[in-house]
């Protein structure tokens, strides 16, 4: 008998199907990678500009936050300025304690705005979080607008919280509190989305997130709410950090979450480094779904880590204008080659395992490595077809890749053909 686990990741947990501006997230739709801002909403230009980069680096929804009456009044400005820019992508509000006041007092931000996430940690204190629920429930009812309740470890429902300890506590085995902690998060996205029907908010308009910084938490609390309920899921772990430890961690989490089957839509909450760069939040979230099978965003290069053998940068240098290169040129690539994105480069540091690696791909180089001849071979759908050498071998590699893409991705459709006609590209 055959007692190791399926190859692949389990089918995809069933989940009703919600649209946010377009966008279809859930009901088997294909993993909607998203995003926040980072900017003040109130500064126009700032936010429109780093909407419109998430957007390009393939963000299909953009959260940004909106706290104060200067943000709420910008959102349809915002919204505005990227329409004129040809950014169609959709926005999601954020809000906490005056979302209610907000909406009420600026009605435009709402109807700027593809779906509104709100918090029920962050709706209000005692008896008036139930009125400040509905009234954002309300207008998201009247402008049929999606909602995300969107849980945080950080700002737990302490009342619920407390509720469910007391109980606990008068248990015969009473639990441990992590495992009460947790059944708050997940109680609360529930009890909250049941709350949101019951004042008229449509099963096909509500997504949940139950966001927690550990790994090991975040995993157990989605499972946990994946078996109790069919709205899709936001997946992301908060609070994850900078560079290698927050993609480590949040792909840590998330992968196994989505080998099982759940998430509808992912976050990479990345602290960026002074200075850095916003977008990598959506590349890191592309490129999890992409290295794991699910999803394909840009064309993959294969690279080697490079040994001994690579003593100079020429092979570094070359693997990183590649990807690079490939990279800037989706957002044209993606109308114009349908399928680029499944196309597999490797660029390998010498002819070790280089050729081998190389015919496995769609196209492969193969960079001298110390004491070979500086020659580089270059395999085409798994045939050398030549070999290049001297100074350019960068360009001419380039050269050799453009040209792959528009044979082979370009001459099927008829979009790509007027294109190259109307651009003269020769084929
Ligand atoms: S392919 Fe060559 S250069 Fe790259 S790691 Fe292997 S032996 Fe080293």
């Amino acid at each position: 008998m055959n007692c190791l686990p399926p190859y692949g990741p389990l089918p995809r947990r069933r989940s009703a199907a919600v649209t946010i501006g377009g966008v279809a997230v859930g009901g088997g739709a294909p993993i909607v990678v998203q995003s926040m801002t980072n900017t003040d909403t109130a500064d126009v230009a700032a936010t429109v500009a780093q909407v419109a980069a998430l957007a390009r680096a393939g963000s299909e929804l953009v959260r940004i936050t909106v706290n104060n009456a200067e943000a709420a009044a910008a959102v349809p400005r915002i919204r505005d300025q990227l329409e004129r820019r040809g950014v169609t992508v959709p926005l999601v509000g954020d809000f906490h304690f005056n979302g209610h006041r907000l909406l009420t007092q600026q009605p435009a931000c709402a109807e700027a705005l593809a779906k509104l996430r709100i918090n029920p940690g962050n709706v209000g204190r005692g008896s008036k979080r139930d009125e400040q629920f509905a009234t954002m429930i309300e207008f998201a009812c009247r402008l049929g607008k999606p909602v995300r309740i969107g849980v945080n470890w950080g700002s737990l429902d302490q009342e619920l919280l407390a509720r469910l300890m007391d109980e606990n506590a008068r248990r015969a085995q009473p639990q441990e509190a992590s495992v009460v902690m947790r059944e708050a998060l997940v109680t609360s996205a529930l009890d909250s989305a049941q709350q949101a029907e019951a004042l008229g908010l449509a099963h096909d308009r509500i997504l949940l997130s139950c966001k927690v910084s550990g790994v090991q938490d975040l995993i157990a609390v989605y499972r946990d709410l994946a078996g109790r309920c069919d709205y899709p899921l936001h997946l992301g772990l908060t609070e994850a950090g900078m560079g290698s430890k927050g993609i480590v961690a949040s792909t840590a989490a998330m992968a196994v979450l989505l080998q099982e089957g759940i998430g509808d839509t992912i976050r990479v909450s990345l602290t960026p480094e002074p200075g850095g760069d916003r977008t990598r939040e959506v590349i890191v979230a592309q490129e999890m779904l992409q290295t794991m099978g699910l999803r394909s965003f840009a064309p993959l290069v294969i690279a080697c880590p490079g040994c001994g053998r690579t003593t100079s940068t020429v092979f570094q240098e070359l693997a990183d204008r590649i990807q690079g290169y490939l990279r800037a040129q989706m957002p044209e690539w993606r109308g114009r080659y349908p399928g680029v994105e499944e196309m597999h480069v490797a660029v390998m540091g010498c002819v070790v395992n280089g050729p081998g690696e190389s015919k496995q791909a769609n196209i492969g180089i193969s960079l001298p490595g110390s004491g070979e001849n500086p020659v580089a071979p270059v395999f085409v759908d798994g045939v050398k077809t030549v070999t290049l050498k001297g100074d350019n071998i960068a360009e001419e590699f380039q050269r050799i890749v453009d040209r792959y893409v528009r044979d082979r991705y370009g001459a099927a459709t008829p979009v790509a053909a007027a294109a190259e006609q109307s651009s003269g590209v020769a084929g």
